[in-house]
């Protein structure tokens, strides 16, 4: 049994993720940045509400932790090194550590870069990746507290993932990402084609997320920076574009 994942599109570009696992009936959401459409969501699903998962602290991947911890009795887990800046924390993770959803487990990779703390959630058996401000689709998390270099690492670590992984990450910022991918390497026929794929999904308002760890490696400017001096070079293109 996989996990079943449904997307919940919040606060404008933010994505809320919910997670079911059918086999032991345990739910979870990812990044809940508020807590009233998330709620009304759970309520809609009917099967209540086990587990918080956080990636970083930010107030739009947190803001609902404390309403639907009331609201459903849920626990919380979240990155370690940013315990303190995750409301209602019950269960502190770092990398190397492994979460278990039901059947499903979770490796926690540190993806630090964004944050310094941030974590991303690797469910193996269902292929999936919530990676919140770390990779995102065709782009990558902005440089809040810490460096190029940092967020090298993190990539190399969620590059080195199978091609099939399915890449969630929390925000809809593929469009201008795409613009900004082409400016660099526009003559990628890889890169090309999916941005056709991404125009015509977004005339449609439909979403772009998740793509796969494969496209990211062939597409994602920042997937195929060589060197964390590239990588902060594009980054600092980016940040200007
Ligand atoms: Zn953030
Ligand atoms: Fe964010």
């Amino acid at each position: 049994m996989t996990l079943e994942i449904e997307l919940l599109p919040i606060l404008g570009d933010n994505y809320c993720f919910i997670l079911r696992e059918p086999e032991k009936g345990v739910t979870a959401v990812v990044d809940p940045g508020t807590d009233g459409p998330v709620a009304a969501r759970i309520e809609a699903l009917g099967h209540g509400l086990d587990w918080i998962l956080i990636t970083h602290h930010h107030a739009d991947h947190t803001g609902g932790n404390l309403g639907l911890k009331e609201r459903f009795g849920c626990k919380i887990a979240g990155p370690a090194a940013e315990a303190a800046r995750v409301p209602g924390i019950d269960v502190e993770l770092g990398h190397g550590d492994t979460f278990t959803l039901g059947a499903e487990t979770a490796a926690i990779i540190d993806t630090p870069g964004h944050t310094r703390g941030h974590i991303s959630y690797h469910f193996a058996q269902s292929r999936a990746l919530f990676c919140g401000d770390a990779m995102f689709v065709l782009g990558c998390g902005r440089l809040f507290e810490g460096d190029a270099e940092m967020m090298f690492r993190s990539f190399e670590r969620l590059l080195a993932l199978d091609d099939a992984t399915r890449v969630y990450c929390g925000h809809e910022y593929t469009a201008s990402n795409a613009k900004f991918a082409l400016s660099v390497e526009g003559d990628n026929p890889d890169l090309q084609a999916r941005a056709r794929e991404i125009e015509a999904l977004r005339a449609k308002d439909q979403p772009t997320v998740p793509s796969t760890i494969g496209q990211e490696r062939a597409t994602n400017p920042f997937a195929r920076a060589r060197s964390a001096e590239e990588f902060g070079r594009l980054r600092t293109l980016k940040d200007r574009f």
